[in-house]
Order: C-alpha cells, then structure tokens, then sequence
C-alpha cells in the first residue's frame, strides 16, 4: 500500500500570499510587498485600521476560487501521485464559504488528485496519513506523522521541523528518502 502524503491548501498548494497581495493593492492602492510581511502575519504588517478589511476578504464568496497554484507544485504533485496517495488537507472551517471553491479550484488545478482526497477538515488532528506538508507549525504540532514544514513569511523562526522552500525543494526532499 502507497504512503500517504497529506498537502496543506494555503500557502502550500495554493500561493494564497500572491492573491492576497494583488487585492490590497486593488483595495488601497499601495504596493504591500513580500519583505514587507516578512517574519508577520500579514494582518499584523499593515496599518492597524486596514487589518480587519484584510482578513474580510477570506470569507467573500469567489475569493478563493482563483488563487494562483504555488510554483512547480503541480508537476511534483502529479509525480509524487506515483508514490503516494496524495490527499489534499485544508482547515476549511477558519473560511467555511470558501468550501465549495476550494472543491472547485481544487479539481481545476490538481485533476491527478481524486475528490475523495479532499480532507476539509476543522483541525489536522484528525488527519491520518504518514506525512503532512504544511505552512502552520500549530498544524504540525498536532499531527500524529512527519510533518514537514513549507517555508513561509510568517514562519520563518521556526526550528522544530523539517523546512522545505519551494516545490523543487519538496521534490528533492522524498528523491532522498528511499
Ligand atoms: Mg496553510
């Protein structure tokens, strides 16, 4: 039987931040950039009189539909499918409108993956499988397998995992576990 490899949606599969930082642009007019929410949430990186419009727009209907998938992330995804079976775990009730977006942008961008992979869960500790590849350390302190760290703006001090960068670094990280 496969392993199983559990991905994480926002800012793993999903570059969620690419979204994100186009629509404070639409919505204020000024250039938010990736230093510029370095080391924060990005809630905590803009004027405290804007965060709550921030955070508004995870829970509009449509904007979870067209976030970018994150670089190299199919390719890896598809080929990893050859080892793994590969369900895809997103803490959906944070965002409970944006489920049936998710279902739809899911089966767009990764039709390698079948639906009955889609875990939209409330918490990753009832997620089972042998690793889980996820952005939020809180998600990987709770789970029972390896969890993996994807790097992140808000997680970069983090130490107590191991801590891939990129897709390609994913890609090498299993080509090294036999
Ligand atoms: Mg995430």
């Amino acid at each position: 039987m496969k392993e199983v490899l559990a991905v994480d949606l926002d800012e793993v599969a999903a570059d969620t931040v690419a979204k994100r930082l186009r629509r404070y642009a639409a919505d204020f007019g000024e250039v938010l950039s990736r230093e510029a929410i370095h080391g924060k949430q990005i809630r905590d990186a803009v004027p405290p009189s804007r965060s709550a419009q921030v955070e508004a727009c995870l829970d509009e209907p449509g904007f979870s539909r067209d976030v970018p998938v994150m670089r190299d992330a199919r390719w890896v995804l598809e080929e990893l499918a050859g080892r793994f079976e590969i369900i895809i775990a997103t803490s959906a009730m944070d965002h409970p409108v944006s489920l049936h977006d998710r279902y739809l942008w899911l089966r767009e961008s990764f039709p390698f993956v079948p639906d009955r992979g889609y875990v939209f869960c409330g918490s990753k500790r009832y997620v089972r499988a042998d690793y889980l590849i996820d952005d939020n350390p809180r998600n990987l302190e709770i789970f029972t397998g390896h969890g993996i760290l994807f790097d992140a703006h808000h997680n970069v001090s983090e130490k107590r995992f191991d801590r891939v960068c990129s897709w390609r670094d994913v890609h090498r990280y299993f080509a090294t576990r036999p």
